[in-house]
């Protein structure tokens, strides 16, 4: 066994999974990236009391590799299992979720130059899952803020943006009208950022980002935010980018687990066709490669697959190309 070498749970996932899987597998490969795999499936299963639980042997290996790299899971609707990404968000702590945008020259997207992270708490706020029937007719949800989540994301937020060269972290919060929950947040943020010095600290309201974000994107560095404005913000950000086809994210947890995944579903209309776009998983086992400390390698994939989109000659259909998925993934790797 090569020591160094380091192991990564995979999660090839359903539909297109495994065949975007393949492709990064391939694309590392090219790459010499010193990754070993170690390959498990995940469907639910009944535990103990009839528990809905992930599989022990995939448990098991993440426990052990702490990083995880995952292909889309495909959601049974109404019946049956909850969903295999709450499970796992459950299962191992996932509290941030770090989606990077960067627009990919030559690929036309509303904007250029954007450059931005949303880091969004994943725990807690209008998704805590209290809800409840007062009287007939009115229901209440409560949205939760703790100061310990709310510090915990705030600190992710910072040792991000310094560990990956960035400049500034934008609070976004509805303080002014949620008081004591959003105020709670943004407390912590504050206390947070005095030490960080090396990094620029601002804040805003939700509703003023938006409209700064669709006015010019490009003055947002990190954004740090909690549950529900993270849902939202973090789909409209992928869209100034060319959407969720080529949007990479990461899942952090605690304990050193972090499991990354595309953010697209399991696309059925063309499973198995071999039509697959590899991107959005390919950039997310980057964010990966970052994570791990493994800069160069992150760096030297993301330029191969930059320059192949940017070249615009081998392509794959929703790229706008006639390419096929094996066609796309074999140019990365003359590239690398
Ligand atoms: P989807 O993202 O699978 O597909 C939407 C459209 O985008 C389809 O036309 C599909 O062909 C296309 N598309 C998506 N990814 C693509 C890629 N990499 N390359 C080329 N084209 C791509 O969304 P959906 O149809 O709403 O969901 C299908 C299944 O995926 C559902 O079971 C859903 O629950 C699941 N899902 C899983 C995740 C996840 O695991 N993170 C996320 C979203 C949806």
């Amino acid at each position: 066994i090569d020591r160094d070498m380091q192991t990564v749970t995979l999660i090839p996932g359903d539909g297109i999974g495994p065949e975007i899987s393949a492709a990064v597998m391939k694309i590392f490969e090219a790459a010499k990236a010193p990754i070993r795999w170690e390959e498990r499936n995940v469907t639910a299963i009944k535990g103990p009391g009839g528990r809905w639980m992930i599989p022990p042997d995939a448990k098991e290996s993440m426990d052990r590799s702490k990083i995880g790299l995952k292909g889309p899971l495909k959601t049974p609707i109404a019946a049956g299992h909850p969903s295999m990404n709450l499970l796992l968000r459950k299962t191992f702590d996932l509290y941030a979720n770090v989606r990077p945008c960067v627009s990919i020259e030559g690929y036309k997207t509303p904007y250029t130059d954007v450059n931005l992270v949303t880091i969004r708490e994943n725990t807690e706020g209008e998704y805590s899952g209290i809800e409840h029937v007062i009287v007939d007719g009115v229901v209440q949800s409560i949205k939760l803020i703790t100061e310990e989540a709310s510090r915990r994301i705030a600190e992710y937020a910072f040792e991000y943006a310094r560990n990956n060269q960035r400049n500034s972290v934008t609070a976004v919060h509805k303080a002014n009208i949620m008081r004591m929950s959003d105020g709670l947040f943004l407390r912590k943020c504050r206390e947070v950022a005095e030490n960080y010095k090396d990094i620029k600290f601002t804040e805003m309201y939700l509703d003023t980002v938006c409209l700064n974000m669709v006015q010019d994107p490009t003055q947002f560095d990190v954004l740090v935010m909690p549950n529900l404005y993270g849902d939202i913000l973090s789909d409209l950000c992928a869209g100034l980018i060319g959407g969720l086809g080529v949007t990479p994210s990461g899942n952090i947890g605690a304990n050193g687990v972090a499991i990354f995944e595309s953010v697209h579903g399991t696309a059925p209309d063309i499973a198995g066709m071999d039509l697959a776009n590899p991107t959005a998983l390919l950039l997310s086992a980057v964010m990966m490669l970052r994570h791990m400390g493994l800069h160069d390698h992150g760096n030297k994939i993301q330029a191969a697959c930059f320059d192949t989109i940017r070249d615009k000659k081998v392509l794959t259909k929703d790229l706008g190309g006639n390419s096929k998925c094996s066609e796309f993934t074999d140019e990365i790797c003359r590239r690398v």
